[in-house]
């Protein structure tokens, strides 16, 4: 008899794959179906209910499903990418709805809804999601249709509190859509805390290879608007290729080791920077003294992710330029550390501060990563 996947942990859920075997061979890892078309019988009827790749395919609804359960959703779509899978909840809003989006988010996203969906007609109004006096009275002004969340926020590492917002947003029938990138669920299940929806950039730590672009979106229920989600999907036609799926599903059975060390890591840095005199300040939100932290220990749980920035006392390029191990590239969450400065990428219109250099902790040994430090922020 094999394991009842219903009720066994989420990493076993996601080692195991749910406990995929393929029918056929016995094999314990999916093949890749490249088949872009499925077959019909005689009577003209889909042999397997799969119609098209646009819409349908196996590896799609193998990671779905490992993502929906550790989501906790009911449903899941997979997306090209992160920005996909953002652009995809927004597209299924309407001409004329309202938007409120926090002061801190990842700035590319930001970029589209600013570029595309502000002249496609969504009202949208930038909101400190911190702040929950600020939230209450930005949804008592004019009725909204979405609460965009992200937390914690990319750079800066802003904490939202989850639960507050829905219930502020509840009351005025806002939706609530979180970008949960950074704690994946490992740390926090946005829609055990009452979201709608939770979006993952796949590419981060869910893949967590560097080596496959993706989007995820997660819903609790299957309602009205996922069914025009997963309809723009299939007409837009943004989704992953079923190679991309593989790779992610293959990345996704080692989530919990990784998250799990890398939030150990970047704990262990940030303790170990923090009050440093070459450094300004660490912005974690595992310290104490960090203003989100008392948000995080509530919504977060076995730690609180591998993404940390730190501000230096000088040159933060310079800094950037004498790391040895850190890798100078943008994107995260992989498992091999990386070191942005997201000032220069971001260029001119960038509000992130000058000094300010973010990490993504790898899997490799901390004490090479504090030492690496150690030697880039100088005497
Ligand atoms: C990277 C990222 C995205 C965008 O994801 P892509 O896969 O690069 O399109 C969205 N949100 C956050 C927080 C990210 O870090």
């Amino acid at each position: 008899m094999s394991a009842d996947f219903s009720i066994l942990d989420p990493e076993t859920l996601a080692a195991q794959a749910l406990g995929f075997v393929d029918v056929g061979t016995g094999g314990i890892v999916p093949p890749v179906f490249p088949s872009t078309t499925y077959v019909r019988d005689e009577a003209y009827e889909l042999v397997s209910g799969r119609l098209y790749s646009r819409a349908d395919n196996p590896n799609y609804d193998l990671v779905e499903e490992v993502v929906a359960r550790l989501e906790a959703g009911a449903d899941a779509a997979v997306f090209a990418s992160g920005n996909a899978a953002g652009a995809a909840i927004f597209q299924a809003l309407r001409p004329g709805d309202r938007v409120l989006i926090p002061a801190v988010m990842y700035w590319a996203l930001r970029g589209w809804i600013m570029n595309w969906a502000v002249p496609w007609g969504l009202k949208v109004e930038e909101v400190d999601m911190t702040d929950l006096e600020a939230v209450r009275i930005a949804l008592a002004n004019e009725k909204t249709a979405l609460v965009w969340i992200e937390t914690p926020a990319n750079p800066s590492l802003e904490v939202t509190d989850i639960a507050a917002v829905v219930e502020l947003a509840r009351e005025v029938g806002a939706r609530v859509a979180v970008d949960s990138t950074f704690a994946t669920p490992v740390h926090t299940q946005p829609l055990v805390l009452g979201a709608d929806l939770v979006m993952h950039s796949a590419t981060k730590y869910l893949n967590g290879h560097s080596d496959v672009v993706a989007g995820i979106v997660v819903t609790r229920e299957k309602d009205a608007f996922w069914d025009g989600l997963k309809k723009g999907r299939f007409q837009a036609g943004h989704v992953l290729g079923p190679f991309e799926a593989w790779l992610l599903l293959r990345g996704l059975r080692t989530l919990f080791v990784r998250v799990r060390a890398q939030s150990a890591a970047a704990m262990r840095i940030a303790e170990r920077f923090e009050g440093d005199l070459r450094v300004e300040k660490v912005l974690y939100p595992g310290l104490p003294g960090f203003l989100g932290h008392e948000v995080a220990r509530k919504q977060m749980k076995e730690g609180f992710g591998g993404m940390m920035s730190i501000c230096v006392n000088g040159d933060a390029l310079k800094v950037a330029g004498r790391l040895q191990l850190f890798k100078r590239a943008t994107s995260l969450g992989g498992v091999e550390s990386l070191v942005e400065h997201r000032a220069t990428v971001e260029g001119a219109e960038s509000s992130v501060a000058k000094n300010l250099l973010r990490l993504s902790v790898g899997i490799e040994s901390v004490e090479d990563l504090i030492a690496d430090l150690d030697q880039a922020l100088g005497r």
